[in-house]
């Protein structure tokens, strides 16, 4: 499963930034997920849930936020949103120009999954 594996990732980055700050308690990790990514929002926060489990994340909120995809085309010069076909099994959407279907694109946003802010609680 893609969400297991990327929660997993996630879990070690922001314990491993909780280290280096000297947090005693992580209150909240807000984490943005690009559209392409075709993780789904709620089974990446079970993921994380369960993975937090006996750590020092362990009753953290997690807030997750979905980030729609951009793309700019090569053959128009279309730029801006792409509709993305939910079905897909693919771990990256299949995406072409929604002006003139050209596969020629460049994706400028929407393949991210990152930790954007973690609040913590610090110890004495
Ligand atoms: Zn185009």
């Amino acid at each position: 499963m893609h969400e297991v594996s990327m929660a997993n990732a996630i879990v070690e980055t922001v314990i491993n930034s909780a280290k280096k700050n000297n947090a005693n308690k992580i209150l909240e990790v807000k984490i943005e997920v690009g559209e392409l990514t075709l993780l789904n929002p709620e089974q990446l926060k079970f993921c994380l849930e369960t993975l937090s489990k006996d750590t020092i994340l362990e009753n953290t909120k997690f807030k997750i936020q979905k980030n729609p995809a951009r793309i700019s085309c090569n053959c128009c010069g279309y730029e801006g949103k792409v509709k993305i076909d939910d079905n897909s099994d693919h771990y990256l959407a299949f995406v072409s120009c929604p002006k003139c279907g050209c596969m020629d694109i460049k994706i400028l946003s929407g393949r991210e999954c990152n930790v954007k802010s973690i609040k913590i609680e610090k110890g004495d």
